[in-house]
């Protein structure tokens, strides 16, 4: 069974989703961090695609939900602390909108959930990789709250961060990531749209459990 999330950076997705995985104890998945994964990589190519495209065929990357963080290895080595940098930030959304990208990272999703009961959130999750998921959510906020909720994040690991940086950053890849010609971000049809701006967390929460435990009874 999966339920995916999807929404604009900022949107609460991977807080909300967390927080359903650890009180449904389900799996949880962020499809996000593997794009910023593999954008370290991209990185290390010094941004030469042909290079880049070499090392991602050659590397391996696992992942796993455990202790309320979802855990990235290239090749064993954990790379979970590197993938929230303004520098990856800056360049993830250039990398997701590539094809080919694309289609190694929904390969590794789709194998991935293929047992057990998931949570995944990311951009295109209900209209490109899960289309059949069994639930649907589109979650959203306006752009102030959204760059705020980031900041606050961001900024003890990033002394030096700036708030209109983080809104600018947001404001950038949302335009890059509804734009892009494949898989672009957007609501499906079929997906509750929730819009968290005037929401508390808990209700954030409580609404998409709700759904969840409604869905696993009938
Ligand atoms: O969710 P997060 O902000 O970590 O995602 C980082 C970037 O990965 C997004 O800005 C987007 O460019 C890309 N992404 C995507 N498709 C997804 C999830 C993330 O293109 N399903």
């Amino acid at each position: 069974m999966i339920t995916v999330i999807d929404g604009p950076a900022g949107s609460g997705k991977s807080s909300t989703a967390r927080a359903v995985a650890d009180r449904l104890e389900i799996e949880y998945l962020d499809s996000g961090a593997l794009y910023r994964a593999i954008t370290l990589l991209y990185l290390q190519a010094h941004r030469n695609e042909t290079a880049f495209f070499q090392l991602l065929q050659q590397k391996e990357i696992s992942f796993c939900y455990r202790d309320r963080q979802f855990h990235i290895e290239i090749d064993g080595r954990p790379v979970t602390d590197r993938i929230r940098t303004p520098r990856v930030a800056e360049h993830v959304s250039k990398v997701a909108a590539m094809r080919d990208v694309r289609a190694f990272v929904n390969r590794l999703m789709r194998e991935a959930v293929a047992d057990g009961v998931y949570i995944a959130e990311g951009r295109d999750l209900g209209t490109a990789v899960f289309p059949d998921a069994d639930l649907k959510f589109y979650m959203s906020a306006d752009i102030k709250q959204r760059a705020r909720r980031r900041y606050e994040e961001r900024k003890p690991d990033n002394p030096d961060l700036t708030f209109e940086e983080v809104k600018q950053n947001i404001e950038q890849r949302d335009r890059k990531d509804s734009r892009r010609k494949t898989d672009p971000l957007k609501k499906a049809e079929d997906a509750i749209a929730i819009d968290t701006t005037n929401l508390s967390f808990e209700q954030q929460v409580d609404q998409i459990c709700l759904h969840i435990t409604n869905l696993m009874k009938s």
